[in-house]
């Protein structure tokens, strides 16, 4: 008797003993991977050499997953301020037309230091190349090219470059740009496109309904930059969606916060503690956040993952309708420039009108 019941006991811990470790595995989600990339890198800002540090391991990683270069090599170099810069570009070619564009930035905010660019874009990068892992060898109707954005921070640098030296064949035929910035800090999850009903955003919004991950619109946006003092620039969040977004390529931007809170920054909790730049290593993260931060990062994982495989996916996103969010802005641009011709026309006829009278009185006297 005693020794069934040890044999009971024994295998009831090695059920828990198993759970426990599964629950473990699947709440740290690449958390080896993500401090290996931090310790890897160093300090990364736009043209540093922590960020040179940092192309040549995300590079090594593409390698070791048999991920092949975009073009001969994997680093597209650029300058940027006196210095050197680059993209690490990869791709999984499985012979289409189609191309579904995957990026993250993977540099630093610049002048602070002290940042060690966990949320702020370890968390991106790292869900980015877990996901090449999910599709290295998966036979899809859509190439995946993954993206790796050096000088984000600075002003977009490295996308814009990176789409300004596409073919045409390629530019035409990305049917979706993913864009992993900051997915780790904070209490809920958002993803966002734009507001007005296309049919890529519609595919996505239903497919978003069983996931617990919240659609941000854009007056949202608006009226939270509004609120933080940050000039906002019209096409969407500040990173490198934007210059996809000013393209018209159908994109979809995830990141992690509490909008209901956020005051100083996007990465804020319920109580109010912030993730900011200068406080953005993994100690403090993991303090502020948890679990949490891995789970941020699984279920975007898990997010992409599910829609990329889903049915009739690329058939949805083929589909490219002009963001209304650009009308507007064009509108408005139209609008001003009517405005500068109208005014000038006026200021033109007034004085016009006054010199003729001015003639006309001074020949009657
Ligand atoms: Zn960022």
């Amino acid at each position: 008797m005693k020794r069934i019941l040890s044999l009971v006991l024994l295998i009831f811990a090695m059920v828990l003993c198993f759970s426990a470790s599964f629950s473990i595995s699947s709440l740290s989600f690449c958390e080896d991977e993500l401090i290996s990339f931090i310790e890897n890198s160093g300090i990364r800002t736009a043209g540093s050499e922590g960020e040179k540090q940092s192309a040549n391991y995300i590079q090594k990683k593409l390698e070791e997953l048999n991920i092949s270069p975009l073009y001969e090599e994997y680093q597209q170099s650029f300058e940027y301020n006196d210095s050197t810069s680059q993209n690490v570009l990869g791709i999984v070619d499985n012979g289409s037309d189609k191309y579904v564009v995957i990026g993250a930035h993977y540099d630093n905010i610049y002048k602070l230091d002290q940042s060690e660019g966990v949320n702020d874009n370890a968390s991106g990068v790292i869900t980015s190349l877990n996901l090449a892992g999910n599709f290295a060898t998966k036979n899809l109707d859509f190439n995946i090219i993954f993206a790796y954005f050096g000088a984000e921070e600075v002003g977009l640098v490295g996308s814009e470059y990176f789409l300004n030296n596409l073919t045409n064949e390629i530019l035409d035929n990305i049917i979706l740009y993913i864009n992993l910035d900051s997915i780790g800090a904070g209490d809920n999850l958002y993803y966002y496109h734009y507001d007005a009903p296309t049919t890529y955003g519609t595919f996505v919004d239903s497919f978003a309904e069983n996931y617990a991950i919240t659609k941000l619109g854009t007056k949202r946006l608006y009226s939270n930059r509004n609120l933080l003092g940050i000039n906002y620039n019209h096409i969407g969040l500040n990173s490198d969606n934007a210059n996809f977004i000013k393209r018209g390529i159908n994109s979809l931007t995830f990141f992690a916060g509490n909008l209901d809170v956020a005051r100083l920054g996007f990465h804020e909790t319920e109580n109010k503690d912030t993730i900011m730049h200068n406080t953005d290593s993994l100690e403090t993260n993991i303090e502020v956040f948890g679990e949490k931060f891995y789970l941020n990062m699984a279920s975007v994982n898990n997010f992409v993952t599910d829609l990329l495989l889903s049915e009739n996916f690329s058939e949805n996103m083929s589909v490219r309708e002009i963001n209304p969010i650009l009308l507007t802005d064009w509108f408005l641009k139209v609008l001003a420039i009517i405005f500068v011709i109208a005014l000038g026309l006026g200021t033109f006829i007034f004085f016009k009108v006054k010199n003729k009278k001015t003639i006309i009185n001074s020949s009657k006297k």
